[in-house]
């Protein structure tokens, strides 16, 4: 029996931390929830008191606006907030606030690259809302009960939803991991999914290949890792399949990601959006975002990735694995750029190569992270000088460098404190090979007689008589010359 072939479709919904010091709509402080006491950072806003007022989160709003820029999105000059109404412990308002008909954003896109080439899947809307707070389930000698924690209600969140226009598991992870480039890049959020700063909801569907209508779709929340996302939407793609093969329907419903038992779980039926009862939130004005104020966040930003990629590419000839690696984190790059600017005259594939070579090692070796390493650009580019100059040789450079990370000292004290130095000064050199020659008349004379190896020897006596900082390859050159000259 042929076996029928379908067209996936799939549509990513992002919800992110904005990387603000305080909540949405309050003053307190934005804490890590992994580690700071259960509600240490809470107050009658956050906590759904009754008589408060809410109000907008400035910063939180121009993070927003920096992340839906940077997905090509349009921003709305007067968009609103709204309330979306469910009971749950861990929202003791009874209402999250969001963005529901008018979002803050619309219209975007994000470039990708994938195994089959770039593609680019659209953005359909960038929307602020804030987040709930926490229930830890517990089951203890024989009864159970639930913790809250509400330092997390009320921390910015940008919700980040796509078109279904991810066709395969290869789309979803470069889409995934180019949105969190990218946000990590702007410093718009931590994107740490470990912390849950960054969660993933996928819907998913199938259709006969050729059929123009979408199939009905699935939802899959709890998504806390590309890994899950990625295993999660393997599981369900075959699961649809092997329905549609026998000529079921699949059921519209929401689902979980189980990590334990590898598959997903039925959560609820869908809810409508009418089951949430949203209406225009009557505590907040609308959010107008005048057009002077969205430039000037544009203006604020700094070139992205994309950018720099092609700037890397065409003007200084760099290969995709060096740019893949320098673009990696902004404080890498940035680092790399800082260099460039201090020294003008260093050939960018040898500051490249030191830093992602040299630097990247003795980082690795010694479990140290870049961000703490403590040399600044112009400390590093002064050993890249140094060694391009000749004062000190490759070999030399490097564990000159490792010195200088071990122990904060500047490439020169180290050079001078440990007599690093290499004579090429041309008028000694030559004036210490002369004398070499001058003092071994017996040896130079063998050597005349044919005695090749001498040469060695007599280089060696310079050496030691220039206490080894002469620049070897000077010394042969001035030696055999003088040589030379003695044949005739
Ligand atoms: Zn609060």
């Amino acid at each position: 029996m042929d076996k029928n072939i379908y067209k996936t479709d799939i549509g990513l919904e992002v919800h992110v931390e904005l990387a603000t010091r305080s909540k949405m709509f309050c003053s307190c402080a934005v804490v890590d929830t992994t580690t700071a006491p259960p509600n240490s950072s809470v107050c009658e806003v956050c906590s759904g008191m009754p008589g408060v007022l809410p109000v907008i989160n400035r910063n939180a709003v121009e993070l927003a606006m920096k992340a839906a820029l940077a997905l090509n999105c349009i921003v709305i000059e007067t968009s609103f907030f709204a309330r979306k109404n469910y009971f749950y412990p861990d929202l003791p308002k009874g209402y999250q606030i969001s963005q529901y008909e008018y979002p803050l954003a619309v219209n975007g896109f994000i470039l990708i690259n994938t195994p089959k080439g770039e593609k680019s899947i659209r953005v359909r809307r960038a929307h602020l809302e804030e987040d709930t707070g926490k229930l830890t389930h517990v089951s203890k000698e024989g009864g159970t009960y639930s913790l809250v924690d509400l330092n997390r209600a009320g921390v910015p969140l940008l919700e980040i939803v796509s078109e279904p226009d991810m066709h395969s598991v290869e789309d979803v992870r470069a889409y995934s991991r180019k949105l969190r480039a990218i946000l990590r890049w702007l410093g718009v959020s931590s994107g740490n999914m470990e912390k849950g700063t960054m969660r993933f909801e996928a819907n998913l569907s199938m259709r006969p290949e050729g059929c123009e209508e979408l199939g009905t779709r699935v939802e899959i929340k709890n998504l806390n890792s590309f890994r899950a996302m990625e295993l999660a939407i393997i599981y369900q793609m075959d699961i649809q399949r092997t329905k549609l093969d026998k000529g079921e329907k699949v059921k519209q419903q929401t689902l979980g990601w189980s990590e334990s038992q590898g598959k997903t779980i039925a959560q609820r039926s869908k809810e409508e959006a009418n089951d949430y009862r949203y209406f225009p939130e009557p505590d907040l004005p609308p959010l107008v975002v005048e057009n002077s104020w969205i430039e000037a966040v544009k203006v604020s930003m700094p070139e992205l990735p994309d950018v720099r990629w092609v700037r890397y590419r065409d003007a200084y000839g760099f290969t995709g694995e060096d740019i893949e690696r320098l673009l990696e984190d902004k404080s890498v790059s940035d680092y790399f750029e800082a260099c460039l600017a201090a020294a003008p005259k260093l050939a960018p594939q040898r500051v490249a190569n030191w830093l992602l070579t040299d630097l990247f090692a003795w980082l690795n070796q010694n479990g140290k992270s870049f961000m703490d390493m403590g040399l600044s650009p112009e400390a590093f580019i002064q050993l890249l000088a140094v060694v391009d100059d000749g004062t000190i040789n490759q070999n030399t450079g490097k564990e000159v460098l490792a010195e200088m990370l071990a122990s904060g000292k500047t490439a020169e004290a180290i050079i001078a404190e440990k007599g690093l130095k290499q004579v090429s000064d041309g008028s000694l050199i030559t004036t210490l090979v002369a004398k070499a020659i001058e003092d071994n008349p017996g040896e130079v004379k063998s050597y005349l007689a044919g005695k090749e190896t001498v040469a060695n020897w007599l280089f060696g006596q310079v050496m030691r008589a220039a206490q080894g900082k002469a620049n070897p390859q000077v010394v042969k050159e001035k030696l055999n010359r003088q040589l030379e000259g003695l044949k005739h």
